[in-house]
């Protein structure tokens, strides 16, 4: 796994408007380079990092070309295979198509052959009954397999790389130790679009560089603004849990999991307090005439409200992850983080949040997953906190305060938050995570209607009749929910 590292890099404005020039080509070159890697997939059924692209015209070099199709193109090209194939395979999981027929179609999914055929028989392994079985692949199966992964590319955004940063390896930047002058750690020797003409570029490791676990590599980027990241080589570390964990961002507590344990109850009250004492100072300060980041006291209390929402927040995650080992994080969108702050905070503490802790969320999630490979999945949570996690009836009154939750139809009572952040999982499981919220509602709804007819649900079904009839939300669907013999 590979983490790049930020090191500083002075540069000139002339180096600075070569690396401009070299970026944009660098992109142009990567666009090219996936619209040919996406004729080899429909043509061959697979992207190929080595592809031969000698044909592909570019201001770059070979070197350069090369570089970009085995570091950049194909590796992300790969990874948005590799959802499309996470999304068939729930798909087919929670369709209702005959057993034999998702045996099927999962097998062809896990041997991407979705466009070309390649096996004669599908081989699906019964772990739990220590089975195997093996079937012929009929033509509609084919068919069917083609068309839900065409169905599901179409709906889904191609990796378009016009944003992607400079991605380089010794081919085309070769790090170098410096030979006479101590003055800086590295050399970088980048080649240029002038051939024969590789421009220099300092750098000083710093503490934090060396501080970050990991084996520096040869592989080194370079963002539109110049700033340098080396490459490390990082080896997971191997977490022993299995666990699925969910969480919710709260009004009150920073986050609260799936397990009913709540984080960060003491941050927005100290935000709050922070936030207060800049508000005053800052009003001070303009009835004096004078600019706030002139004070250096304002400038200490706002670095200190800096520190403590970021500290925080590492603080927390790491907490979370320490005490669940969990495999995968399953969280709220942290665009609702910001909605949610919008509607009730005082506008000081829901600045400070959004400029601090935002940013340190993000950067601490990806940390996680780069150092344990934790999987994290944002999840839209549009009517989580609507919804009984225990039966699944969503109705706008089972929320009876910011607090308590308690279900109309079973009667289920438990912490807002903690319910809430249980029925995000589903979310992911239902593939909607990435989806709009009315498509949440509907399918909330759809689910709800479905589970009522089982076995469980029997002694709900008659006071499940009497709510539904009033619930807006079941509105259009109520023909079925009241009569579930005449399906
Ligand atoms: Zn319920």
């Amino acid at each position: 796994m590979h983490r790049a590292v930020q090191v500083s890099c002075p540069l000139t404005k002339r180096k600075k408007d070569i690396i401009k020039k070299l970026l944009i080509e660098y992109r142009k070159t990567a666009k090219a380079i996936a619209s040919y890697q996406w004729f080899l997939f429909f043509t061959q059924g697979s992207f190929n990092r080595k592809a031969n692209i000698k044909h592909l015209r570019s201001n770059l070099s070979e070197r350069y070309k090369y570089t970009i199709q085995y570091h950049v193109v194909v590796p992300v090209l790969d990874s948005f295979i590799s959802n499309l194939k996470n999304r068939f395979s729930e798909i087919v999981k929670n369709s209702n198509l005959l057993e034999k027929t998702k045996r099927v179609l999962l097998y062809l999914n896990k041997n991407n052959e979705w466009l070309i055929n390649k096996s004669e028989k599908a081989i699906y392994v019964d772990y739990k009954n220590r089975t195997v079985f093996e079937y012929d692949i009929t033509e509609e199966e084919r068919l069917l397999a083609k068309k839900i992964f065409k169905h599901i590319l179409k709906g889904w955004r191609k990796p378009k790389f016009n944003k992607v940063s400079l991605l380089l390896d010794s081919k085309t930047a070769l790090i170098e130790e410096p030979k006479k002058s101590k003055h800086f750690d590295r050399w970088i020797r980048l080649s240029t679009l002038d051939k024969g003409k590789p421009i220099y570029l300092p750098v000083k490791l710093h503490n934090y560089f060396e501080k970050r676990r990991g084996k520096a590599t040869q592989l080194l980027q370079i963002g539109e603004d110049g700033t340098l990241r080396i490459v490390k080589e990082i080896e997971p570390k191997q977490l022993a849990g299995e666990e699925v964990i969910a969480l919710d961002f709260g009004l009150k507590n920073f986050l609260t999991s799936s397990k009913g344990d709540m984080f960060g109850r003491k941050l927005y009250e100290k935000v709050r307090e922070y936030a207060e004492k800049i508000d005053k100072l800052q009003r001070n300060l303009q009835r004096q005439g004078i600019k706030p980041t002139e004070s250096k006291r304002f400038l200490r209390l706002t670095e200190r409200l800096s520190a403590f929402i970021k500290n925080e927040v590492r603080r927390i995650i790491n907490r979370i992850v320490q005490l669940y080992a969990p495999r995968v994080i399953v969280i709220e969108n942290l665009k609702s983080l910001y909605k949610k702050f919008l509607s009730d905070y005082p506008k000081e503490v829901k600045r400070a949040i959004v400029r601090y802790g935002y940013g340190e969320l993000k950067k601490k999630l990806q940390e996680i997953r780069e150092e344990y490979g934790i999987e994290v999945i944002q999840v839209n949570p549009a009517y989580s906190s609507q919804t009984c996690s225990s039966c699944g009836y969503v109705d706008r009154e089972n929320r009876k305060t910011q607090e308590k939750f308690e279900c109309r139809l079973c009667g289920r009572k438990l912490h807002a938050d903690v319910n809430a952040s249980r029925n995000l999982p589903d979310r992911v499981r239902w593939g909607m995570h990435l989806r709009c919220v009315k498509q949440a509602l509907v399918m909330q709804v759809k689910e709800f209607l479905k589970n009522l007819h089982g076995e469980r649900y029997k002694c709900l079904r008659s006071k499940a009749r009497g709510l539904l009839s009033e619930n807006p939300y079941f509105r259009g669907f109520s023909g079925t929910a009241l009569n579930p013999m005449h399906r």
